[in-house]
């Protein structure tokens, strides 16, 4: 068939996903919702493609990606080179695929979407990625030459783990640390099975390592060795750490027993998961297993904890938040995803107590209305008078967003500048920190945000890193004697 017959096939052929398993089956256990596309299906969908002039869904995927090419190659049944075209741009293609919220980015921005639903261009991307797995096309990176040269990355996240591969085809020395026991950040321990698989994280640490990144685990930087230490190993450093301080609610009751912190909870399950033996899962108090479950929060870890608790076997489990659906920070998808497994969200209700004597069993709430929107645009939930209910809860899980930590405290470094949102100021340019050779990538640079722009910092700080180090040293900016404080 030619290319012309192979392609802007939207107005035949309607969108369709990979199958989806039932919700009463999926909520028997922590797989994967969706199965892989049939090759037919996968050329067929990606031949839905239009290939307009202005490729809209490049333009708001954050990495940029060449989707009409890919698409077009995966409708010709090209997928190797399909899967080349993919990873020039993202080092985790399959990653994407699966948890980007595609509906907010390339997706949402496909120009078919407009009298045709979009193309489904996170599924055929994590197809042909998995298909390059399958097919051993790909390689374990071989820089051309060593360079000499030693970059430390702290944090072994999306962000950390995408500057490690681009600086170690350059022939860098690349050497990973983490405060984690597993390599994979939010991946391995925020981010459930049913929506990430774990074995997918495991097989892309296995092929760096292949490649030649060094790791270090458990060794928390600030704690077990300073910055300053850490930087005279290595010839620059990128600080990758994420975001961890969970916000917190202050309401009457808030200190009872069975009110619990999002991640906490979140890490028990994919720990227990991963085979760990963890002792608050076991002896259930962080486990939802024939409890009332309240999770207060609208955003992505908010729709993770909900469904981990119907898959933990949970008697009920309700969603509190604050404003109405339109308005959450979540992504819609998620929201259907929880309806259809028997999630009970209450819009706009806000907690004002939590009751019990000793452990909780129940969260006082009040109805709200949105008023008028704040500095930001958002409508400011307000509280409706006389408007109190209860609900029933044995655990409660606060999923309120997180914060970064105090880095140059944690750090002893007090010339590392931030924001005034705590998070690393950098210099946007070169993604350099106040501190030379020191430079920031991911979530502890934008706050709370995605994988795909988290992998999209790593690489363009590993681009600036490499920019750097090969100027003749006399053109680069001298570092400045860091504190020697060891935490
Ligand atoms: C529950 C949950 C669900 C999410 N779901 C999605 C989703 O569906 N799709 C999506 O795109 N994004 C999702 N996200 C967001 C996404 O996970 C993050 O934006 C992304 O992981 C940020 O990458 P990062 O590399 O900046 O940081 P992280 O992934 O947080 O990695 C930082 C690493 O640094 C390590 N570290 C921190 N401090 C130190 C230290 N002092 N010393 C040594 N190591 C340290 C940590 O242990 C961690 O491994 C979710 C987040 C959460 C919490
Ligand atoms: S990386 Fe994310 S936004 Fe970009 S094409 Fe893939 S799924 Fe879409």
């Amino acid at each position: 068939m030619a290319t012309s017959q192979r392609m802007l096939r939207f107005v035949s052929v309607e969108k369709h996903m990979p199958e989806k398993r039932q919700a009463a089956a999926r909520i028997s256990d922590f797989q994967e919702i969706y199965a892989e596309f049939e090759a037919s299906r996968a050329a067929e969908q990606a031949g839905r493609c239009s290939q307009c002039g202005v490729p809209f869904c490049q333009v708001h995927c954050p990495l940029h990606n060449n989707i009409p090419d890919w698409l077009m190659l995966t409708a010709q049944g090209r997928l190797e080179e399909a899967y080349e075209v993919a990873s020039a741009t993202n080092t985790f293609p399959e990653i994407c695929g699966r948890i980007c919220p595609q509906d907010r980015l390339c997706e949402g921005n496909c120009v078919i979407e407009k009298g045709f639903e979009s193309v489904t261009i996170g599924t055929v991307e994590k197809y042909v990625t998995d298909q390059a797995f399958q097919n051993g096309w790909i390689k374990p990176i071989r820089p051309p030459r060593e360079n000499g040269k030693s970059i430390g990355i702290i944090g072994a996240g999306p962000g950390g783990l995408a500057a490690a591969e681009q600086l170690r085809r350059k022939g860098y020395r690349v050497h990973v640390y983490d405060r984690h026991d597993r390599v994979g950040g939010l991946m391995i321990y925020g981010i459930p099975n049913f929506k990430l698989e774990k074995p997918v994280v495991e097989r892309r640490t296995q092929w760096l390592i292949e490649g030649g990144v060094e790791f270090t685990l458990n060794i928390e930087i600030g704690r077990d060795i300073s910055l300053a230490e850490l930087h005279k190993r290595h010839d620059a450093i990128l600080i990758a750490t994420g975001v961890y301080k969970a916000r917190d609610i202050q309401a009457p009751g808030v200190g009872l027993k069975g009110i619990v912190p999002a991640l906490d909870y979140l890490i028990a399950s994919n720990r227990t998961g991963l085979g760990d033996r963890v002792e608050a899962y076991e002896n259930g108090t962080l486990n939802a297993t024939g409890k009332h479950v309240v999770v207060i929060g609208g955003g992505d870890t908010a729709m993770d904890c909900v469904r981990t608790a119907v898959r933990q076997g949970a008697k009920s489990v309700k969603c509190l938040y604050r404003r109405d659906r339109q308005n959450m920070p979540g992504s819609q998808r998620e929201v259907f995803h929880a309806e259809e497994e028997g999630v009970e969200f209450v819009w706009l209700a806000q907690p004002e107590a939590f009751i019990g004597d000793g452990h909780v069993r129940g969260v006082r709430a009040q109805r709200v209305h949105l008023g008028m929107p704040d500095a930001t645009g958002r409508q400011m939930p307000q509280v409706i008078g006389d408007s109190h209910f209860t609900v029933e809860a044995d655990l409660a899980i606060k999923a309120l967003g997180f914060d970064p930590e105090d880095l140059p405290v944690m750090f002893a470094e007090p010339q590392l500048e931030l924001t005034k949102w705590g998070t690393i100021k950098i210099n946007h340019r070169t993604m350099e920190t106040s501190i030379p050779g020191v430079y920031a990538a991911g979530d502890i640079v934008r706050g709370a945000s995605l994988v795909v722009w988290a992998i999209r910092d790593g690489r363009d700080a590993a681009a600036s890193i490499h920019r750097s180090l090969s100027q003749p040293q006399a053109a680069r900016t001298q570092p400045r004697v860091l504190s020697e404080a060891v935490a």
